[in-house]
């Protein structure tokens, strides 16, 4: 670490320098404690794993504790099943939590704190109904002007949220309101709104409350009770900050005047009184990735108005569906570390992402033959009753990975663009007169092909040179091309999955009037093909393998649909570089 707090060590981000000058001051002691805070409102995204990467990654850093709070504290829209679904996905990302803990744990503590603000003159009920109440909060120009209710006695104020507590009144009839100041310049400091009337049930607390805290007065509270040190935010939370600083200033200084009700509000960690600093709010950019949405409000739309097929479809952006698309957890924390953190909101390129998955996938999976357009090859001096098995490795750099047995027979599967019946001098495949090397097998030479009457090719015809055993010819004559190929006797068929972006914008949060970002689906996001060739150790991968189709790109094996012994189904993860399809470009 520096020992000069004028000059952080170089290529730290800003929010690890407010932590060394923090220890440096000894402010905290030398605690250092973050949370990850998301609403069991919805499936994590990659916005997410970037919050996680940087606060489960500081308390790393710095030996200190991370939390995993579910903020919970609107309960129409969250749900057990996204609690579950959070904790794998937080856990498979690589982290453990110091502790696991809910905002509805503290209810009774919200409550407790609310109630000191009311006896402090620090809280009022409001019987502004909630357009009166944005009337009367003035603009950013206007100051506001103080609502009838504000100067209630601490008595009836008292009265009337025990009252809102014990359910006497319906959603909207009273709303307890922070006593602040109403011709605050910024808005939110204009007698926000600290509990609102909501009789609904709650996934944890059942029916046992019908009013609920709002964010600005939960999460500073939950920060403050779990002995937080540094809360970080994104960015939209600059204008809040305010807030927190002032629910928490407000209930420290209450604490201070001695109020016996104020132990109520112990810490929960630490117990006692409360600590000597409390949480400071820190902001940092918010993730957007290009093609994509990345906000929980239109991804469970797209779930539920079945745009997809359900939060872990390997087209969405969260962590699920980049799990089952074939991401791993070493791929999105590298992607979270190359982007850094930042003070100001950018897009990031998804090439990024899939650069870094391609970089990981690269030196970890295995290599296999699998044709996923296939179109017969009869290779017509090979006797009918000959066989070979040629041994490869399963990894042309990695000895370790071992080898496989892959059959060869006379009849095989390659891929149709692998033909062309008029090619071009650089096409380096299979046309008639040309030699091309079969992987680790033999040279053939294209000697015809049959089409049908579309003009589709149905059957081409070669014949191999068995001088060239093994892939080499010992004449020293040279091929271009090398194709991959599945024995047609031995391959298994099997489903494979392409993906391609989910929208045809880069930004589909950026939309022309009139439309919505469900207007810049991609009707082509998904291709089924389900007639493809495997080589059969790629079909008997267990679910969730990783593993590279040679020449064809990543997949990993479905984790919910590939049956090993049954159909095997893979989804593409990300395609290799095409030299094929580059020279295209810039030949058009
Ligand atoms: P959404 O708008 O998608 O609902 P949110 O911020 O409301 O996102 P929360 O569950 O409240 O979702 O978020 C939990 C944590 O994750 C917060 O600390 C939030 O700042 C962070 N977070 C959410 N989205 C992003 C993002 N796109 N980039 C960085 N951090 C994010
Ligand atoms: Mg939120």
């Amino acid at each position: 670490m520096s020992t000069n707090s004028e000059a952080p060590e170089k290529g730290k981000d800003f929010i690890r320098q407010i932590i060394d000058r923090d220890l440096e001051d000894g402010k905290y002691g030398n605690r250092v404690h973050t949370r990850f805070p998301p609403e069991p409102n919805g499936y994590l995204h990659i916005g997410h794993a970037k919050a996680i990467c940087l606060n489960f990654g500081v308390a790393r850093d710095y030996q200190g504790d991370c939390n995993l709070r579910f903020d919970d504290t609107n309960p129409v829209k969250e749900d057990t099943e996204y609690v579950d679904s959070i904790k794998q996905d937080v856990s498979w990302l690589g982290f453990d939590w110091t502790n696991q803990c809910y905002a509805s744990d503290y209810f009774e503590k919200f409550y407790a704190a609310a109630e000191l603000f009311i006896k402090h003159g620090k809280a009022y009920v409001d019987d502004l109904n909630a357009e009166e109440i944005r009337e009367y909060r003035g603009t950013l120009k206007e100051p506001g002007k103080n609502s009838p209710y504000r100067d209630r006695s601490v008595e009836e104020n008292l009265s009337l949220f025990r009252a809102m507590r014990a359910g006497e009144f319906k959603d909207g009839e009273h709303v307890l309101r922070a006593r602040i100041d109403m011709s605050a310049p910024n808005v939110m400091l204009r007698d926000p709104a600290l509990y609102r009337i909501k009789h609904a049930h709650h996934h944890r607390t059942g029916d046992a409350w019908c009013i609920y805290p709002m964010y600005d007065f939960a999460h500073c509270l939950s920060d403050h009770f779990e002995g937080i040190t540094h809360s970080i935010c994104t960015l939209e939370f600059e204008n809040n900050r305010p807030l927190y600083d002032w629910v928490l200033d407000t209930l420290i200084a209450i604490q201070a005047e001695g109020d016996a009700n104020a132990d109520q509000i112990a810490l929960t960690t630490g117990g006692g009184k409360a600590p000597a600093q409390r949480p400071y709010q820190f902001e940092a950019a918010r993730l957007n990735i290009t093609g994509t949405v990345l906000s929980k409000r239109k991804l469970i739309q797209l779930v539920q108005e079945g745009h997809v097929k359900g939060w872990d479809d390997p087209r969405m952006p969260t962590i699920s569906g980049f799990r089952r698309r074939g991401f791993t957890p070493e791929s999105i924390r590298d992607f979270c570390e190359r982007i850094g953190i930042a003070k100001s909101n950018s897009m990031v390129e998804y090439a990024l992402l899939e650069h870094c998955v391609r970089q990981d996938l690269n030196n970890r999976s295995p290599r296999y033959l699998g044709v996923i357009d296939p179109v017969k090859l009869v290779i017509e001096n090979y006797p009918e009753d000959q066989e070979d098995v040629f041994e490869m490795p399963l990894h042309p750099e990695d000895e370790s990975m071992g080898k496989r047995k892959v059959p060869f027979t006379r009849e095989l599967w390659i891929e149709r663009e692998d033909f062309m019946e008029d090619a071009p001098r650089k096409f380096f495949r299979l046309s008639p007169g040309r030699e091309v090397r079969l992987r680790f097998a033999y040279y053939v030479t294209c000697t015809g092909f049959d089409k049908d009457e579309n003009g589709r090719i149905t059957e081409i015809r070669a014949t191999y040179d068995p001088a060239t055993k093994g892939g080499w010819s010992q004449d020293g004559r040279k091929v271009k091309g090398t194709l991959h190929w599945v024995s047609a006797k031995y391959g298994r068929r099997a489903e494979v999955r392409l993906y391609d972006g989910l929208f045809t914008t880069e930004n589909p949060n950026a939309v022309e009037e009139g439309k919505t970002f469900l207007d810049y689906l991609n009707p082509d996001s998904e291709t089924v093909l389900a007639e493809c060739y495997l080589e059969p150790a790629l079909a008997e991968v267990e679910p969730g393998a990783h593993v590279q189709f040679e020449r064809k790109g990543y997949f990993c094996a479905d984790i919910r649909d590939h049956k090993p012994d049954g159909t095997p189904v893979f989804n593409r993860t990300a395609t290799l570089r095409d030299t094929w399809a580059k020279i295209q470009k810039q030949s058009k």
